[in-house]
């Protein structure tokens, strides 16, 4: 429990980071220095920050699961000719609304509704499966047949995204071809894609080089640069195969040969890092989205922020540690705030980069993590029956790795 609060908190303190850093550095505004005229993301001008705040509270819980896989619900204002007791509206989906308000902004002739708008939900979908899966686990024996269907599901699945990503260097060189010859000013294209990346490096710098070695200080008053020292070759594996799940047999064998983390802690904190955490890839996701935002002259306020953080964290703990993971579920999450999911395809052109760094980003909170967790729980033993039969690391995994790379 402490491992995954521990993770869960670096995710939000790394989204923190890159929201500041984004609504601070303004990369997609470079073009326009600023001077574009700002729209709102909702169309209706009247929609409060309650209203939006409400529709996020609806969302977490969706009436119906399969539902909010294709639409999201939202509140429109509806004009009518009088003022109308709301209790009285029935919405296009049959259902009556619940709130009795007119919005005294319009003279009462505007009224809030709620309704679905096409769309997927993500927040929902996401909550309600964190629950599934938390209570799943709990069936023991009776549940295993549930969660075989799931994993032979997402079997299934993976290889029919492996069949599609055959046509993936041909399909990106035309969304990157056509978003190039769509772009009328290719230096500030150029400049602003730069600004982009540059706001991520700071915030990966600011996450991995400050935050976290502070925090690990002020728990364990040890030198955290300690740790930076003991974990290169895991940083290099990173860099090369950009995966933290790769990666993984390599940093736990920096950790427990280089940095003398009990093999207790490595073995469980690490394999539950390499899968939760993912700061490199939180800061990805909120700084990629605000900047979509910034191009299209979109202004996010506060509670889509929220909304955007929530969903960040949500799906950097379910994000793989698999290449170029964060660019597919990007889309999800820009999808859950309602921007445009064809602008990523600007960015397919650099994640070969900067999936690199998000990786690196991610190996060292883990390992971080592992040495505040091993400083409080010296201790710590593995259960006799999970302690594996042979190191988990052994040279044919090395030689598989050397492969890889
Ligand atoms: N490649 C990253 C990792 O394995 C995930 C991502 O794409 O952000 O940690």
């Amino acid at each position: 429990m402490i491992a995954i609060g521990y993770y869960i908190f670096t995710t939000i303190v790394a989204t923190v980071v890159g929201i500041i850093l984004v609504i601070s550095i303004r990369p997609g505004d470079v073009i326009s220095n600023g001077a574009i005229t700002v729209k709102s993301l909702d169309a209706t001008p009247s929609q409060s920050t309650r209203d939006v705040f409400l529709d996020l509270a609806r969302n977490i819980f969706p009436e119906n699961i399969v539902q909010a896989t294709f639409e999201t619900s939202g509140t429109v204002y509806v004009k009518m000719d009088k003022p109308v007791d709301r209790r009285t509206v029935i919405q296009k989906n049959g259902n009556r609304s619940s709130n009795n308000d007119t919005d005294p902004n319009t003279d009462g002739r505007w009224t809030p509704t709620s309704v679905y708008r096409p769309g997927m939900n993500t927040l929902g979908i996401l909550c309600f499966f964190v629950i599934f899966g938390v209570i799943l686990g709990r069936h023991g024996e009776k549940g295993k047949i549930v969660l075989q269907f799931f994993v032979t599901l997402n079997d299934i699945t993976i290889q029919m995204v492996w069949i599609v990503m055959w046509y993936s260097p041909v399909g990106i060189m035309f969304l990157i071809i056509g978003k190039v010859l769509s772009v009328e000013d290719m230096a500030s294209t150029a400049r602003q894609l730069v600004v982009y990346l540059t706001t991520i490096i700071a915030g990966a710098i600011i996450h991995v080089l400050i935050l976290l070695p502070l925090l690990y200080f002020v728990l364990t008053k040890k030198n955290p640069f300690r740790i930076f020292r003991g974990i290169p070759e895991a940083v290099v594996t990173a860099l090369a195969i950009a995966s933290s799940s790769a990666t993984l047999p390599v940093t736990i064998r920096c950790c427990e040969e280089n940095l003398k983390i009990n093999n207790a802690i490595t073995r469980f904190v690490l394999p539950l890092g390499a899968t939760i955490n993912m700061d490199g890839t939180a800061i990805f996701y909120v700084v990629s989205v605000v900047y979509i935002a910034q191009m299209h002259a979109i202004s996010l306020h506060f509670f889509e922020m929220i909304l955007l953080s929530l969903c960040t964290v949500l799906t950097s703990v379910g994000a793989a540690g698999i290449p170029n993971a964060a660019i597919v579920t990007l889309i999800v999450i820009l999808s859950s705030v309602g921007l445009p999911t064809e602008s990523i395809s600007i960015l397919l052109a650099v994640d070969w980069f900067l999936g690199r760094l998000r990786t690196i980003a991610n190996i060292t909170g883990d390992c971080l993590t592992a040495a505040v967790l091993d400083h409080f729980f010296p201790q710590a033993d593995v259960d006799v029956e999970m302690r594996p039969e042979r190191p988990l690391c052994t040279s044919e995994d090395e030689n598989h790795m050397a492969e890889l790379v």
